[in-house]
């Protein structure tokens, strides 16, 4: 009677995905730029489901810009009354200037929160992506806390962002599992903040535990992965398992060495251990690839805005010369 009880043939959770495991074989491929694009669009042609990875080189890509004159233009407030030094440079540095004050901190936050997250919209890029993959089964893994996907449409129940969200706070500690949307706080904030402060009677406060409140990104340990969150991770979960039983591509899309741990090595074990996977890396200036993998990886290092556009081109006139 054991035999009834049969497990999917492929069952694999997040943490059983994620790999620390890096390839000690990497290559830079020196097969030219349109043969290899020809070779992407062939693979993806060719696959029921595509796993894309998102990492922040796909925003970049996109157009969402952090520092230079960007943030010259939309942070002259606070380089005014902290000066630029070290931390006023860019949106990732000014996050960890040592504010005096929560007024401050939530001053700089909110603003920062709105611009990154809810104003950006850079998905001019990322809607291409998506019709062009519209008739596979497919799910986004992203590092990203930007909502890019979803505000060009992608479904959210098909979107995992694992590292959290420019849209929601938690309690600073962790202490209870909840995330909050704030964006329309942050829009109270914006309004009445002067000289980079807030009103204190705009501090959030830990509805449970009553302190300091912080942005749900993933920081330290005290990461609230929140109901959603483990929703996410389930959905992921079983698009995978069930993937894997199928032809796999696993699309990579501007993932650095910052997190490698999420996305670019776990992509490189799938492919490793399962020969109806193949991996399509696309990256500025890191797109090395596992040489063992063979014909299986392709490796793309260009301007991401441009390989993505050449990859979505060429499955659309494959499209068109079948029909
Ligand atoms: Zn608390």
């Amino acid at each position: 009677m054991l035999n009834d009880i049969r497990k999917p043939e492929n069952n694999i959770s997040f943490s059983s995905f994620l790999s620390a495991d890096y390839a000690r074989d990497y290559i830079t491929q020196d097969t030219p730029y349109d043969e290899q694009i020809g070779m992407a669009a062939k693979a993806i042609r060719e696959a029921d489901h595509v796993l894309i990875g998102v990492g922040a080189g796909m925003s970049a890509a996109a157009g969402a810009e952090y520092g230079g004159k960007f943030f010259e233009e939309n942070f002259a407030e606070f380089q005014r009354v902290y000066g630029k030094g070290q931390y006023m440079q860019d949106m990732y540095s000014a996050g960890f200037y040592p504010f005096p004050d929560e007024e401050s901190r939530w001053g700089l936050w909110s603003h920062l929160a709105l611009i990154a997250g809810a104003d950006l919209d850079v998905t001019p890029l990322h809607r291409l992506l998506i019709e062009a993959i519209a008739d596979k089964r497919s799910f986004i893994l992203s590092t990203n806390a930007d909502h890019q996907f979803e505000k060009a449409g992608y479904p959210e129940e098909q979107i995992f962002a694992t590292q959290g969200s420019y849209r929601r706070i938690q309690c600073k500690r962790g202490c209870h599992p909840k995330t909050y949307d704030s964006v329309e706080l942050f829009r109270r904030m914006e309004l009445e903040r002067k000289d980079g402060r807030i009103p204190g009677a705009l501090v959030p406060r830990c509805p449970v535990c009553g302190g300091e409140m912080t942005m749900n990104l993933r920081v330290d340990d005290c990461f609230v992965q929140d109901d959603d969150w483990y929703a996410a991770e389930e959905r992921f979960s079983r698009f995978l398992s069930r993937a894997l039983g199928c032809r796999l591509v696993l699309l990579e899309l501007g993932v650095g060495f910052n997190t490698p741990t999420i996305i670019r090595f776990p992509f490189e074990k799938l492919c490793r251990e399962h020969e109806n996977v193949s991996l399509i890396r696309l990256n500025r200036s890191k797109a090395i690839v596992p040489a063992s993998l063979g014909s299986r990886a392709i490796g793309i290092s260009a301007d991401m805005a441009k390989s993505i556009t050449d990859i979505c081109n060429a499955l659309d006139q494959t499209g068109r010369s079948e029909s």
